[in-house]
C-alpha cells in the first residue's frame, strides 16, 4: 500500500518532533523572549509515537527523521532509536541535532543502529555561534562532530543557514571543510518560518549567490551524485575534494512538486506541509482510545488537504532588522 496524496505525490517519509524543548535559542529560530515549553503531559510518549509509526508504515512510510527542539535532551532517546530502527518496513532513520550533547552520545548512538546524523552549525567562530545560539559551547559541539567522524557516522552532514550580515561570510569556510573530510555541508535557505515567521525576505541568501561565492573561491562546483540521494539538496563537489556540499533551497528553488513528507510535532499533530501550521489533532484521538484504523483515516486525512506547494514566497513581512541588531555581525 502507498500513500499518495491528491497531487500524486507518494508519501514515504515522516519527520517526528520527539520535543519542543531546546539548549540552545538560536536567534532566528526561537527568540530567547518566547522560550516557553509544553508540560509533558502534552508531548506524546515514546510509546504513543511508536504506535504510530506502527500504523504509518504499512501506509508506506519507510524514512523517518527524529529531530525536536532538540531531541537529544529528551531522556530515553537512544533505546527509542533503536526500536524504530529494528521496526520492520522502516529503512532509514535520521537524527538532527545541534550536536551539543554528541560528544557524550555519540557512542550509544551508533550501538543504537547508527543514525544518519544532520548536524546544524550555523559558525565556525566560537564567539559569533555563542552570538547566534546563546550558549558558550561551540568546542562542544565541534568536538561531537568529530566524535561522530572517528566512529565512522557516514554520511555526516553538517546543515548550515546562511543569514544576511550574521554569518554569510563563512560560506567559504564552510566550504573548505569539505576538502580533506568526507563531510557533506548543506546551505539551507532561511525561511520565515517558526516563532520568527516575520523575518525580512531578504536576510535570506539565495543558494545560487552562495555557490558563486564559493566558486569564486574554489573553481566551478562540480555535481555529485550518491545514487541514494533522495532528498532536497542539489550536491555539487569542489574539484579533488573529499566531502560534499549540498545547497536547499525552499525559497528560491522550492521543491514542492517532489516533497514526500510529512511531520509529527511533539504534541501530536500531523503537519501536512513541513512549512505551514495547517495540522490535525491525533494525540486527541489516540488518548481517548481511537482504533488504528481512525489513525489510518488521520494520516489519510492530511495527504487530502497537503498543499500541493509551499506559500512561503508569499507571506511576509519585517522585524528581521530586529533581530539581526541583537546578533550585531
Ligand atoms: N535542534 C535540532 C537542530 O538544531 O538541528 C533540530 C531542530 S532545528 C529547528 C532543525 C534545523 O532547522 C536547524 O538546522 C535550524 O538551523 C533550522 N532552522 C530553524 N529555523 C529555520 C529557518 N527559519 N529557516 C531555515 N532553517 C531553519
Amino acid at each position: 500500500m502507498s500513500l499518495q496524496d491528491s497531487h500524486n505525490r507518494r508519501i514515504d517519509y515522516l519527520r517526528i518532533s520527539v520535543t519542543d524543548r531546546c539548549n540552545l535559542s538560536c536567534l532566528y529560530c526561537k527568540p530567547r523572549e518566547e522560550m516557553k515549553v509544553l508540560p509533558h503531559s502534552d508531548i506524546l510518549s515514546y510509546e504513543e509515537i511508536l504506535r504510530l509509526v506502527a500504523v504509518a508504515v504499512p501506509l508506506g512510510i519507510s524514512r523517518v527523521r527524529v529531530t525536536g527542539g532538540e531531541p537529544l535532551v529528551r531522556r530515553g532517546l537512544v533505546p527509542f532509536l533503536a526500536s524504530l530502527k529494528q521496526y520492520g518496513g522502516i529503512e532509514d532513520v535520521s537524527l538532527t541535532t545541534n550536536g551539543v550533547l554528541l560528544e557524550e552520545m555519540a557512542e550509544a548512538l551508533f550501538a543504537a543502529g547508527k543514525p544518519r546524523l544532520n548536524i546544524s552549525l550555523d559558525s565556525l567562530q566560537p564567539e559569533r555561534f555563542r552570538r547566534i545560539t546563546g550558549a558558550d559551547c561551540w568546542d562542544r559541539v565541534w568536538r561531537g562532530i568529530n566524535r561522530a567522524e572517528e566512529l565512522g557516522f557516514y554520511p555526516l552532514k553538517i546543515n548550515m543557514v546562511p543569514v544576511q550580515g550574521m554569518n554569510d561570510d563563512e560560506v567559504a569556510d564552510f566550504a573548505r571543510l569539505t576538502l580533506d573530510r568526507r563531510l557533506h555541508v548543506r546551505f539551507i535557505e532561511l525561511m520565515p518560518i517558526g516563532a520568527n515567521a516575520c523575518q525580512r525576505k531578504n536576510a535570506s541568501v539565495p543558494s545560487s549567490e552562495l555557490q558563486a561565492a564559493i566558486e569564486r573561491e574554489f573553481g566551478p562546483l562540480l555535481p555529485f551524485t550518491s545514487g541514494t540521494s533522495a532528498g532536497p539538496a542539489d550536491n555539487y563537489q569542489i574539484s579533488g575534494a573529499r566531502g560534499v556540499i549540498g545547497f536547499i533551497s525552499p525559497i528560491s528553488r522550492h521543491f514542492c512538486e517532489s516533497c514526500r513528507r510529512l511531520r509529527l510535532t511533539a504534541d501530536g499533530k500531523i503537519r501536512p506541509c513541513l512549512l505551514s501550521d495547517t495540522e490535525i489533532d491525533i494525540k486527541s484521538p489516540l488518548r481517548d482510545g481511537c482504533d488504528d484504523r481512525e489513525l489510518e483515516r488521520l494520516f489519510r486525512l492530511a495527504l487530502q488537504i497537503k498543499p500541493e506547494r509551499h506559500n512561503l514566497n508569499e507571506t511576509k513581512s519585517g522585524c528581521f532588522q530586529r533581530t539581526m541588531s541583537k546578533i550585531g555581525g
